[in-house]
Order: C-alpha cells, then sequence, then structure tokens
C-alpha cells in the first residue's frame, strides 16, 4: 500500500482531504470511496498500482471531441469510486477490487508509447480517488512529452484539484445534474463542488462537460437551461456532451428517449456553442463554425477535421475551442 497525501490526524482518528465527504476515519476504517484506508494512524491508499481495466479508445469516447479528434488514448481504471451512483454505468469495474493487474507508472508509459497512443486517459472508474498513482504517473508522462487527460465526477477538493492541474492536458467533468437533491438522493454526493472543479478547471486546462440524461430526473427544460447557462458563463465555447443513459447498477429505469436528448440539446444550443449527443448512433454530432456555420469537423462512421487549421476555422478565422 502507498501512502496517502490530503490527510490530517487527530489522536486516533485521520482526516481524509481529497475530496468534499471529509471522511474521519479510526484505525483499519476505509472511507466512502473504500480505497483509503487508516492504519496505525497513517492514511493509505488500498489501489496504488492497480489496474481493473484497460483499453485503447477513440478520444471521443471520452467523451472529448474538441482534443485532437480522430486519435487513439491508452486508457485505464482502477477500482473506487467517492460515489455511489444508482446509475453507474461502469460499476462492474468500479467494484472489482479482488481482479486486477500490479502495474507501474513506466508500465502505464511504456504501453502509450508501444502504440499510436496520444497519451494517458485516467478514466472508467473516478480517477481522483487514486489521486497518488495518477499524480506520478502524470509527472512522469509529462516529462515524456505525452499528453494527460482525465474524466472525472469533479468531487475533489480545491487544494489536490490545483496541485493536479498544471499535468492536466484534457479534462472531461460529468455534471450530473443541475439539482444538490438528484446529487445526493442518487449519487451521495453534492452539486457546489463539482461547480468549482469546472470553473477551476477552465482556467487551467481544456475542459469538456457531461451530463448522463435520464428520463423524468434530470431531463426537464428547465434544468438544461441551467446546466447550459452555467457552462456558458464561464465560456459558451466549452463542450456539453448529452450521453444517453441505459439501465444500469440499481437503477432500471427505461433508456432515455432519443426525442428527449434531441430536445434538450435544442435548448443547450441557445446558450452554448458545441453541444453534441452521445451513446447513440445515427445522430448529427459534426462540429460546426459558431461564427460562419462551415463545417469543422465530421463525425461519422469516422472522425475527419475538414475546416480547421492551425486551430482556426479555415472559412472565416474564427478560433476553434479546443487543441486539434
Ligand atoms: S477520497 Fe475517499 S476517504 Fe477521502 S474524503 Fe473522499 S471518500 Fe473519504
Amino acid at each position: 500500500m502507498h501512502e496517502a497525501m490530503f490527510y490530517s490526524k487527530d489522536n486516533n482518528y485521520v482526516y481524509c482531504l481529497l475530496c468534499p465527504h471529509y471522511c474521519k476515519l479510526r484505525h483499519g476504517q476505509r472511507g466512502r470511496c473504500k480505497v483509503r484506508i487508516n492504519r496505525d494512524g497513517r492514511l493509505y491508499a488500498e489501489n496504488y498500482e492497480k489496474v481493473t481495466s484497460y483499453h485503447f479508445d477513440p478520444i471521443e469516447k471520452k467523451p472529448l471531441y474538441h482534443f485532437y479528434p480522430g486519435s487513439t488514448i491508452f486508457s485505464f481504471g482502477s477500482f473506487g469510486c467517492n460515489f455511489s451512483c444508482d446509475f453507474c454505468q461502469n460499476w462492474e469495474i468500479v467494484e472489482n477490487r479482488n481482479n486486477y493487474l500490479t502495474i507501474s507508472k513506466g508500465d502505464i508509459l511504456s504501453l502509450s508509447k508501444a502504440s499510436s497512443s496520444i497519451g494517458i486517459a485516467y478514466t472508467y472508474n473516478e480517477p481522483t480517488v487514486n489521486y497518488e498513482f495518477m499524480y506520478d504517473t502524470m509527472r512522469m508522462v509529462r516529462d515524456e512529452d505525452n499528453l494527460n487527460v482525465m474524466v472525472t465526477n469533479g468531487f475533489i477538493n480545491r487544494e489536490p484539484l490545483l496541485k493536479l492541474l498544471p499535468y492536466v492536458d484534457g479534462i472531461n467533468i460529468d455534471l450530473k445534474s443541475y439539482s444538490e437533491n438528484f446529487y445526493k438522493q442518487l449519487c451521495n454526493g453534492s452539486l457546489e463542488p463539482v461547480k468549482n472543479t469546472i470553473r477551476l478547471s477552465s482556467l487551467y486546462t481544456h475542459v469538456e462537460v457531461t451530463t448522463l440524461v435520464i428520463d423524468g430526473k434530470n431531463s426537464s427544460d428547465e434544468e438544461m437551461e441551467e446546466i447550459s447557462s452555467f457552462i456558458a458563463g464561464i465560456n459558451p465555447d466549452i463542450p456539453l456532451h448529452l450521453s444517453r443513459y441505459y439501465p444500469q447498477y440499481k437503477m432500471s429505469d427505461p433508456a432515455t428517449e432519443l426525442d428527449t436528448l434531441i430536445r434538450l440539446r435544442n435548448i443547450a444550443s441557445k446558450n452554448l456553442n458545441h453541444v453534441y449527443v452521445g451513446n447513440v448512433w445515427g445522430v448529427f454530432n459534426d462540429t460546426i463554425c459558431p461564427n460562419c456555420k462551415s463545417t469543422l469537423i465530421k463525425r461519422q462512421l469516422s472522425t475527419e477535421v475538414v475546416g480547421i487549421e492551425d486551430g482556426r476555422c479555415t472559412n472565416c478565422g474564427y478560433h476553434v475551442y479546443g487543441r486539434f
């Protein structure tokens, strides 16, 4: 086990300072993420170097649509999460404590470099609860001129986030809802820290946001107006992905109707320049120039950049948000 960062001690307890749960742990007790444990007055990260899943994924699968479109990225995850969403789409990976590979940060980098991957994506489970391994790996990856991409629920405290962000090249943050009640009842989390993470990340790195839309839970016109207005207040060019929910884990509600996703995309598009629909085949998802409306990136069976040069629209010169 690897000693954790960001904790304090008081008598027989340790206090984890990594995420807004601020778990208070006596000897032998694990935090709500189930991967950080107090052993004899020290906090340890149990998932350091433990990898439960890895793949070479299209960058669009993260999803990142404005970050080296059409490229491949080496993606891995471990176990543990500081949320417990009833609708978790990755629960088999998150809960897989007993079936992992022990892989060093050097191995991760070698795997990435042995292919045409642009870098490493920290994903599948919640990567911030594997903070120490992610931080160590990110620093090594940066030294080797590879890219770091993080896919996160955004539920992390300011200090650890600030320490990490200088090494993050791109980040996709879930904004699961704009309701505290939703976060509390369905995720065992809270909304405000996630909004803070989106705001802070946008000052340091490339940001895209994902909302998994569940009919009847976070699919109202009013809520999409709130979500898109919040993002637009930071930067209306930040891409928003409206991802289709499918029944998973503890939630058996039927899959989200395609009509719902299209309706919400129309609402969000009044505030944001780039809104995409995910987890669905056959939907128009091209990137259009917000200024002259010419096609910048085509997405059909494959992804093709057709109208961007040096980060600008080839037709009108508009600066396109992202890295290309
Ligand atoms: S990271 Fe884990 S142990 Fe630390 S405060 Fe969050 S849930 Fe608790």
